[in-house]
This record gives structure tokens, C-alpha cells and sequence, in this order.
């Protein structure tokens, strides 16, 4: 906080108390709270409403979604991208290889949503076994033959 900042009126409860800050914050994600830091925002001295600035709510969200990722020791999104590109495949490839929705492999890679453990696990096996793409592939052409229909007695 700097000595020379002069507390600015809140909005809320109008009190000439609104003073930059640095303090950590609580970010809640997926039912847990993870308290991120190194982010310069706005509170108000009296009633405690906090002020952020045009994006910084988005960072703070990625910021606990790198938390919850480590927390749970899955793939950054660094290393989805590098398991991507060592397997030659798309973001819409990758998506389509998981039979996850078109979009999916892009939102974990720029960080913002975190993946399931069990695709986490799926990207491993093929990253260590590409040959399995195949497999994948096979199966999912096999898929869109039709449904499956059990034999006639
Ligand atoms: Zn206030």
C-alpha cells in the first residue's frame, strides 16, 4: 500500500475507505478454497467490499485451477499441449480421441477449466502408448456404424 494513496468512496457503504491492497485472497473452486496471492486490488477499509480490476477475476479463478490441478497431480496445461504435439494430433483430434466435446482439450490447455482424472489418466496411456490412438480410432469408426444391437435369439 502506498503513503501516498488517498482512500477513494466506496461504492457500497460510502465510506472514504477504498485503499489498494495486496492481501492474499480466497478463491473458491470445485468446493474448495484455495488462497491466491500477488494480486493488487481495491478494499474497502470500512465494510471490507473488495474491488477488482477488467480480468483480474479470471486470473485469480486459473491461478486456483493451477492449485487444484497440482493439489491432485494432474498434467498442466504445458504438458497437455506437449503430449499433444508429441502425439501429432489437434486440440479437435485430441477432443475426438477422449470422445470429449469439441472445445474441450483447448479450455484445459489455456488453463482455465481443469480435466477430469480420468481423461488425465487416458492422455497418459496415450502419450506412453501412442499406438493406442489406433485402437481409438478403430473403435470410434466402429461407433458410428449405428448402435449396438444384441443378436435375435
Ligand atoms: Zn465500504
Amino acid at each position: 500500500m502506498s503513503e501516498d494513496q488517498k482512500p477513494t468512496p466506496c461504492l457500497v457503504c460510502g465510506a472514504s475507505a477504498v485503499v489498494l491492497t495486496d492481501d492474499p485472497v480466497s478463491v473458491e473452486f470445485r468446493e474448495s478454497s484455495y488462497v491466491v496471492d500477488g494480486f493488487q486490488y481495491e478494499r474497502c477499509g470500512a465494510c471490507g467490499e473488495e474491488y477488482y480490476r477488467a480480468g483480474q477475476v479470471d486470473a485469480m479463478h486459473t491461478r486456483a485451477a493451477d492449485m487444484a490441478r497440482a493439489e491432485r497431480g494432474l498434467l498442466t496445461p504445458d504438458e497437455i499441449r506437449r503430449l499433444r504435439f508429441d502425439l501429432d494430433l489437434t486440440q479437435a483430434a485430441l477432443d475426438g480421441a477422449l470422445g470429449a466435446s469439441s472445445g474441450t482439450v483447448g479450455r484445459w490447455e489455456r488453463g482455465s477449466v481443469v480435466q477430469p482424472a480420468v481423461a488425465d489418466r487416458l492422455m497418459r496411456l496415450l502419450w506412453a502408448h501412442p499406438g493406442l490412438l489406433v485402437e481409438v480410432a478403430q473403435q470410434v469408426a466402429c461407433e458410428s456404424r449405428g448402435p449396438y444391437r444384441p443378436r435375435a435369439k
